[in-house]
């Protein structure tokens, strides 16, 4: 993916004034599953993304890929396994990036074992042929051989359970290289600043801004899909002013420590916290993430912050269940996500997770809601209407067994030979071409294992513009230990330069400019 050449295939086909068939505002899991599955009917689609592709939400996420166990308290049984099937076929299409995780709930009390095995065996059943491993009630000690930091003290036993986990934005990066792989063409740093309109008043197209050049693209297009997550009533406004609000946002922080805080391969799930909700400690990239709280927020935003009572909730609720009890100073990074809920009555953990297709009286169709997990569902729904919406050929969905860039086969099995780049899948091969050259093996800092070449690799291969976006999303530096991302950030700026052709004061710029931001991944 070359962004000088995207640019080139917007501006010759609004010269030569045909409309693409499909043009997507907004590059997360929604946005990019809908580019994908356009793109690989055989339509042709552009997408727009304001910042980063994944720099909302669907870089934030708990690195989940499941049906949610919470949602089957709820009892909503439909969700639960439409999410299960899709958290199978998301393994079967990305296994370099999707794998089987296992989960224990510990029981501290005796009603707890009978009460969360039989929920968990039903989560199994609703899995049917997608399933991932069957559940089942541990001893005391078979829960500690497990889960060796958990506080043995008063502990009666547990239940294993088995869901899937990721890496978010290394899946989107995929996603977005699946979508070029198949002719779509893909913008970062290029917002949507307002929708065209035929002689009727139908939305028709959309203009954007280059951020790099300034230049506006007018894009023609016979559908326009509004993703952009806790953003789509603002860009709903772009076509009616007065549209009313259709998502509401909550907010939700992860602390990730250290490894030892959570020993062995397996995550620790509590099931209710004090407040009603689920919390994970889940293992990821050599680290422990703990996660997640449920805020309302008023005003969205793409760099949301953490609240103080958010920091100490995870804290408190994950000293119960450790033998040493995590501290404000062992934390190495905190980061926010927010999640754009369909509006409806209540609280915002009870607020519906399904996701919704809406189309306004201008004919801009907004798709919303949902999760990571059924980002491939939404997909396929969104695309289905498109095709409807702006009389496109009607072209069957292709993604169920659509391989994802970089897919090999069998990736997803664990057996200790795991390396650093596996979530690069079939272009770890490429990374490790670049290693031969000695300068690019270097490691960037000692507490985190990224090296240089993966550096060549996001600015060349993968349209990385900035210093945040390869320390942010294509590595995960930033949210495993922000203090290393600081460190690193020099390093990789003159990478990064070098790649790109920037000067010595675009360096010095983007340090200043991602060492403020850093500061806020970090708790002091
Ligand atoms: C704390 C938290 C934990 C979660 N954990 C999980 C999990 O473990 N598993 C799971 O399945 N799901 C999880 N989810 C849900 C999941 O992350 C979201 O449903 C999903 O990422 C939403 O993706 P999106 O594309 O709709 O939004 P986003 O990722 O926010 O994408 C919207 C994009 O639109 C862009 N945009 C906005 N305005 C414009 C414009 N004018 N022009 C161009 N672009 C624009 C934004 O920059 C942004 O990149 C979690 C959510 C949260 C908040």
């Amino acid at each position: 993916m070359r962004r000088e050449e995207m640019v080139r295939r917007v501006r010759e086909r609004n010269e030569a004034q045909i409309p693409w068939d499909i043009a997507v505002i907004g590059g997360g899991a929604t946005g990019m599953g809908v580019a994908v599955d356009a793109a690989a009917r055989g339509l042709s689609v552009v997408l727009v993304e304001a910042h980063d592709f994944g720099k909302g939400t669907s870089s934030r996420s708990t690195k989940l890929v499941h049906g949610g166990v919470r949602y089957l308290e709820q009892g909503n049984i439909p969700l639960v396994m439409s999410a299960l099937k899709e958290r199978g076929l998301m393994r079967q299409n990305a296994p370099h990036l999707v794998h089987d995780l296992a989960f224990i709930v510990p029981n501290y009390s005796w009603w707890e074992a009978p009460f969360y095995g039989i929920g968990l065996k039903l989560y199994d059943l609703l899995a049917g042929k997608y399933g991932f491993g069957a559940s089942k009630l541990l001893s005391k000690n078979e829960t500690l051989a497990r889960l060796p930091a958990l506080e043995p003290e008063g502990l009666l036993g547990g239940v294993v359970y088995y869901d899937g986990q990721f890496d978010d934005a290394r899946l989107l990066i995929h996603l977005a290289m699946t979508a070029a792989d198949h002719g779509a063409a893909l913008l970062n740093y290029c917002p949507a600043t307002g929708l065209l309109r035929d002689a009727e008043g139908y939305v028709n197209g959309v203009a954007a801004r280059d951020e790099e050049t300034g230049e506006v693209l007018t894009i023609p297009a016979r559908c326009v899909v509004n993703a952009t997550g806790v953003f789509t009533d603002s860009v709903r406004q772009m076509a009616d002013p007065n549209a009313e609000q259709l998502v509401v946002t909550s907010q939700g922080i992860h602390l990730v420590f250290d490894r030892s805080f959570l020993k062995g391969d397996t995550a620790l799930m509590v099931p209710r916290t004090s407040d009603g909700r689920v919390l994970f400690v889940i293992p990821w990239h050599g680290h422990a993430v703990a996660g997640t709280t449920d805020t309302p927020v008023d005003e969205p935003s793409l760099e949301p912050k953490p609240l103080e009572e958010e920091i100490e909730f995870i804290l408190e609720t994950a000293s119960r269940f450790f033998a040493r009890p995590p501290s404000r100073k062992d934390v190495l990074a905190v980061y926010v996500g927010l999640r754009p809920l369909v509006k409806g009555e209540g609280k915002t953990s009870a607020l519906s997770r399904d996701h919704l297709i809406h189309v306004d009286t201008s004919g801009l169709l907004t798709i919303t809601g949902g999760k990571w997990t059924t980002y491939r569902h939404m997909a396929e729904d969104c695309v289905d209407h498109a095709i409807t919406l702006g009389k496109l050929p009607d072209l069957p969905c292709t993604t169920k067994n659509l391989k994802i860039h970089g897919y090999i086969e069998n990736s997803d099995k664990r057996d200790g030979t795991e390396t650093q780049f596996d979530v690069y899948g079939s272009d770890a091969e490429a990374i490790r071409t670049l290693a031969e050259d000695p300068k690019l093996a270097m490691q960037l800092y000692p507490d985190l294992p990224y090296i240089a070449a993966e550096v060549v690799w996001a600015a060349r291969a993968e349209m990385a513009r900035s210093v945040e976006d390869v320390l942010a999303r294509h590595t995960r530096a930033l949210f495993l230990n922000a203090a290393a991302a600081i460190a690193m950030a020099e390093p990789v700026a003159k990478l990064l330069a070098a790649e790109l052709g920037r000067d010595q004061a675009w360096v010095a710029a983007q340090v200043k400019e991602f060492c403020a931001l850093a500061e806020q991944y970090r708790v002091r």
